[in-house]
């Protein structure tokens, strides 16, 4: 293969402008947005799908994990969408199951309600330098190139993808080897109340032990009352940011969701019909920026605090086996905080924040804090920094985190014990 470099030039023209513009549309992004936009600033959402939620609602993962809290913009999900599961204070965990289907319905309805305008089938491209900072990003939309303007940046696209092209240093998976946690196909399954015909196309694979399935167990859930069950089975050693990787990780996770399926209806689920497949495989991890702060394996076992803690969890250390192996590192941790610095990334760009999965962590610390609710408290604490940052014009790496935490609380996110 001629690995040929080419430079690429164009004329773009600038479409919008916006106080803060947030890329990507996942929990962090869609709580970025909100916690800017409850500031008072105008806000864009850029998002490369059809539909806010990220892994929640494109990858299907449809459980929120448990945390230690149900606080800020996760509390009002919670409240607003599966009422049954409110606890009374902030300070406890739940679990819920919930419709990618209806996440999704209600992340449009908020966006709506809260003012923010969110361009769907816009992929972010590239960043422009102005200045100190970054004057505007490039998307591919249904109309081609466009420039976004943003006085600041949020990137929330879960692969660190705006900070690596302003040339922020980051590293990706495991430090040994750069090893990623593996892919996962979620998909679902619905009780019909008869048998059903069982097909398993060719090429998939006959699965007749627990220890044949691609992570050497059975896991579902079936919390709610509707006959659905949702399947977490399948398992591909695969870099979610890697364009060969990504094609092999496509066509063989399918392969095991029909085989999967094809296991449980003759183990169990024989009236239950493959019902919906996510229009994407998830992906767990990707690249990490390096930030002002690193987040670190010692800091997540130890319960580190910190003075300038604007998110905080006790989810498990939790690593399905980047070799894709049978195994999942799961280790029980007691909550700990994490750090604004680890959304602002190392050297002289004064306008760009990363929030959610990509923030500055090491492959173990990511493992823990990278589910939902963590990734919207993340997000929500980005936003409110960056109107902040611009109220107080100062870059995103001075910002006065008292004001940060204060108005976390203004906007009802509380940080226990604080
Ligand atoms: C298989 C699987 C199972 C999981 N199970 C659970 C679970 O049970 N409970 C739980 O709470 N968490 C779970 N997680 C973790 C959790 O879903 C994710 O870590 C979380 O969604 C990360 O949020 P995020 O906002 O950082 O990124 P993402 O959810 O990845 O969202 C990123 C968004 O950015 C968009 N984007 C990316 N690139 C661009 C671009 N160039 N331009 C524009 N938009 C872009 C994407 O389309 C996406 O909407 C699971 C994850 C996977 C993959």
């Amino acid at each position: 293969m001629n690995h040929a470099v080419y430079s690429f030039e164009r004329q773009v023209k600038t479409h919008t402008k916006a106080d803060v513009v947030v890329i990507g549309g996942g929990p962090a992004g869609t709580a970025a947005a909100i916690g800017a936009a409850r500031r008072g600033k105008q806000v864009i959402l850029l998002e490369k799908s059809a539909q806010l939620g990220g892994m929640g609602t494109l990858a299907n993962v449809s459980v929120f994990m448990p945390v230690g809290n149900v606080t800020g913009i996760y509390r009002e999900i919670i409240k607003e969408m599966l009422a049954d599961y409110l606890p009374a204070g902030h300070d406890e965990s739940v679990a819920p199951q919930y419709s990618p289907f209806l996440l999704r319905q209600y992340l449009n309805d908020k966006m709506k309600k809260e003012g923010v305008s969110v361009y769907f089938h816009c992929e972010f491209v590239g960043t422009i330098r102005s200045g100190s900072g970054i004057g505007a990003v490039i998307v591919s939309t249904r109309e081609g190139l466009r420039a976004i303007e943003g006085d600041i940046i949020i990137d929330c696209t879960g692969d660190a993808r705006v900070a690596i092209d302003a040339g922020v240093p980051y590293r990706t998976g495991r430090e040994s080897d750069g090893l990623t946690q593996p892919m996962t196909l979620m998909f679902t399954m619905q009780d019909t109340g008869k048998p059903v015909e069982k097909i398993l196309p060719e090429g998939c694979y006959y699965y007749e032990e627990v220890s044949d399935l691609p992570q050497g167990r059975r896991l579902y859930w079936k919390q709610r009352d509707d006959g659905v069950l949702l399947v977490n089975m399948s398992r591909v050693k695969a870099n979610g940011a890697d364009m060969e990787q990504v094609n092999y990780a496509e066509t063989e996770a399918l392969k095991q969701v029909f085989s999967v399926a094809h296991y449980l209806q003759r183990t169990g689920f024989e009236t239950y019909a493959i019902a919906h497949i996510a229009p994407q495989t998830g992906v767990r991890e990707t690249n990490q920026i390096e930030g002002l702060y690193t987040l670190t394996e010692q800091d997540v076992v130890s319960g580190a605090r910190f003075p300038d803690v604007v998110a905080q969890t006790n989810y498990e250390i939790d690593i399905h086996s980047p070799d894709a192996g049978k195994t999942t590192d799961e280790r029980r941790v007691d909550g700990y905080d994490i750090p604004y610095r680890t959304m602002v990334p190392v050297g002289d760009i004064d306008n760009l924040l990363v929030a959610g999965r990509s923030i500055s962590a090491t492959h173990v610390a990511m493992s823990s804090m990278r589910v939902q609710a963590t990734c919207y408290a993340l997000g929500q604490a980005a936003g409110i920094a960056a109107a902040i940052s611009l109220e107080d014009g100062v870059p995103v790496r001075e910002v006065d985190i008292a004001k940060v935490q204060a108005e976390l609380a203004n906007q009802d996110a509380r940080l226990l014990g604080r």
